[in-house]
């Protein structure tokens, strides 16, 4: 193997440049050439590539987004786009492929494997919502984005002795609002995995302003419902004011942190390991700390575990 190819797909998540600078870097110290894929999938099937030097990825591991960009690319979801995107890696004489994204860009590496074309995934999505890995690159930043804005808002929700209902990011997963709302004091954390209680939620907003809390903050997982149906399914239980504020975008982007950069690092080089190593079809990840691989057809067989034991933790705290 010479070449290693690189691309970023599906939503951009922060930390992706860290771990492109490392699979690039990995990769040249090891006699290697790396070339970069530009616009995801659809970059690959219109040949646009080229090759990366040390310096290319230089200045970019404390940027958010992604040097190489990122698209949806229908086409790809069939076998002629995947053909395409295997005659121009063939065009440019690359041996294998990293991908960095979320689960439908692994679906993209899987495919490629499927058709003899080794490939690695680097879980890479503000979701957390990938098995075989406990973080995905990009969930830390997000969590102290959301946890920044709670911060925020929690001041004005107790100047004006208000009920704020914010609704975070996270697809079909409840990390986000699990990790920020456990991390940020909310009152009360809807996520997808748990089963919510209306009478319940209400009757602990009323017990709380019987001994007089003057403020609640509500985190809603945009997987459940919208925090304006969610203020509007409340208003029906309990009489009180809310305010809705949908955090949005904002949670996408950003400077990653120093977590992030790590954990991008590190799986980026490993990626690079296995390829030398002659593995492909697997995705790379972190447990207890130890970088893993998997199967990629196992890590997309599979749903998240989601942590029923912190979600409990945080029913507790929050009474
Ligand atoms: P993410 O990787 O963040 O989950 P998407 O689900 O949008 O993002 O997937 C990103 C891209 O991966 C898609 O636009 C498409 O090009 C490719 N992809 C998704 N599903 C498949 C599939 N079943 N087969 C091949 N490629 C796919």
């Amino acid at each position: 193997m010479k070449k290693i190819g690189i691309l970023t797909s599906g939503g951009d998540a922060p930390g992706m440049n860290a771990a492109i600078r490392a699979v690039v870097r990995k990769s040249i110290y090891n006699g290697l050439e790396a070339y970069g894929i530009y616009q995801g999938y659809s970059g690959l099937i219109n040949g646009n590539i080229k090759q990366l030097e040390l310096g290319s990825v230089g200045d970019i591991i404390h940027r958010g987004g992604t040097m190489l960009r990122s698209a949806r690319c229908e086409e790809f979801k069939t076998k002629e786009g995947q053909q395409k995107g295997i005659e121009q890696l063939k065009k440019f004489g690359i041996d294998a492929l990293v991908v960095i994204g979320g689960d439908g860009s692994f679906m993209g590496a899987k495919a490629l494997t499927e058709q003899g074309f080794p490939c690695i995934g680097v879980p890479a999505t503000i979701d957390n919502d990938i098995s075989g890995t406990q973080f995905t690159i990009g969930f830390d930043t997000a969590l102290n984005t959301v946890l920044n804005a709670i911060d925020r808002i929690r001041d004005t929700a107790s100047s004006h002795e208000r009920t704020f209902i914010i609704e975070v990011m996270g697809r079909d997963a409840g990390d986000i609002a699990l990790w920020s709302g456990l991390a940020g004091g909310a009152e009360t954390i809807l996520v997808p995995e748990e089963k919510y209680d209306m009478e319940n939620i209400a009757e602990r907003l009323h017990s709380g302003q019987k001994r007089g809390k003057k403020h609640s903050i509500i985190i809603v997982a945009e997987g459940v419902m919208s925090a304006t149906e969610f203020a509007e399914e409340l208003k029906k239980s309990i009489n009180i004011e809310t305010r809705v504020s949908v955090l949005g975008h904002i949670q996408r982007g950003g400077t990653p942190t120093g977590f992030d950069r790590v954990l991008a690092s590190r799986l980026g080089a490993r990626a690079v390991e296995l390829l030398m190593e002659g593995k492909g079809g697997r995705t790379v990840g972190i447990e207890k700390d130890q970088i893993v691989d998997n199967d990629i057809l196992s890590v997309l067989g599979q749903p998240r575990k989601f942590s029923s034991d912190m979600y409990d933790l945080s029913q507790v705290l929050s009474i």
